[in-house]
């Protein structure tokens, strides 16, 4: 009990400090002059958007015109994208959101990806916001699930409604602490749809934070397509 009360103390007070300590970065940790924003004007000059010379399938930046995360799993979903490069400020801003409870991170990487859904149609004509859930006993320990926060942000940016539309049934060991090789069967038939009747035969935007192999967004379309839902729209904050 004291194992899995104290990480979730820890996730407590730090959410509880930040409230209290005046406003920083949420990338590089520098005091900010202005509290409206999230981001300092250094970082946010840095951060880049993703956009061009990647794969049409899976959004993966291309290698001489070529994408190696489709060589490696066939994807279940329609489409997906990732909103911003996998270089700093954006490694700091995902880490810091996992990681040191910096919740104010969300906001901004759900700016960027509000855009990637206003430029795609399929995207901008989806019924709901889905994020990729947490194993409760992680999700009580940070005291939050990341996606989650970042999809509800994309709801109030896009208009698009926000529905939980999944659980994870098993827990299953961290992706990133992972070889690639078992990364790709980790989560085999981790996840199962909720809201069935909700999402059967509706179009989602599912939500992560960062995609690397791309197997989590893959084995979670795979519920969602197994409980009816028509098409899945992958949207991650960036591409590791
Ligand atoms: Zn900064
Ligand atoms: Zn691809």
């Amino acid at each position: 009990m004291a194992k899995r009360l104290f990480p979730q103390l820890n996730a407590f007070l730090q959410q509880t400090l930040n409230l209290f300590l005046p406003p920083v970065c949420c990338a590089c940790q520098l005091r900010l002059e202005d509290s409206g924003s999230s981001l300092c004007p250094a970082c946010t000059s840095q951060a880049q958007l993703l956009s061009t010379g990647i794969c049409e399938r899976c959004g993966s930046p291309l290698e001489k015109d070529h994408c190696t995360a489709c060589d490696q799993i066939d994807f279940d979903f329609e489409l997906s994208r990732n909103a911003f490069s996998y270089q700093e400020p954006v490694i700091s801003m995902t880490q810091n959101l996992k990681y040191r409870g910096f919740t104010h991170s969300a906001i901004y990487l759900a700016a960027g990806m509000a855009k990637v859904v206003q430029n795609i149609p399929e995207y901008s004509a989806c019924d709901y916001i889905c994020a990729v859930p947490l194993y409760p006993v992680r999700r009580r320990e940070r005291g939050y699930n990341q996606s989650e926060l970042i999809a509800k942000h994309l709801s109030k940016y896009t208009g698009i409604r926000y529905l939980k539309g999944l659980k994870r049934r098993r827990y299953t060991k961290s992706q990133t602490k992972l070889p690639r090789s078992e990364r790709l069967n980790n989560l085999n038939g981790a996840f199962k749809a909720v809201n069935r009747s909700k999402i059967e035969g509706k179009s989602l935007i599912l939500v992560d934070d960062v995609f690397t192999t791309g197997s989590t967004l893959n084995e979670s379309s795979k519920a969602l397509h197994a409980a009816g839902v028509a098409r899945v729209y992958g949207l991650t904050a960036a591409r590791a």
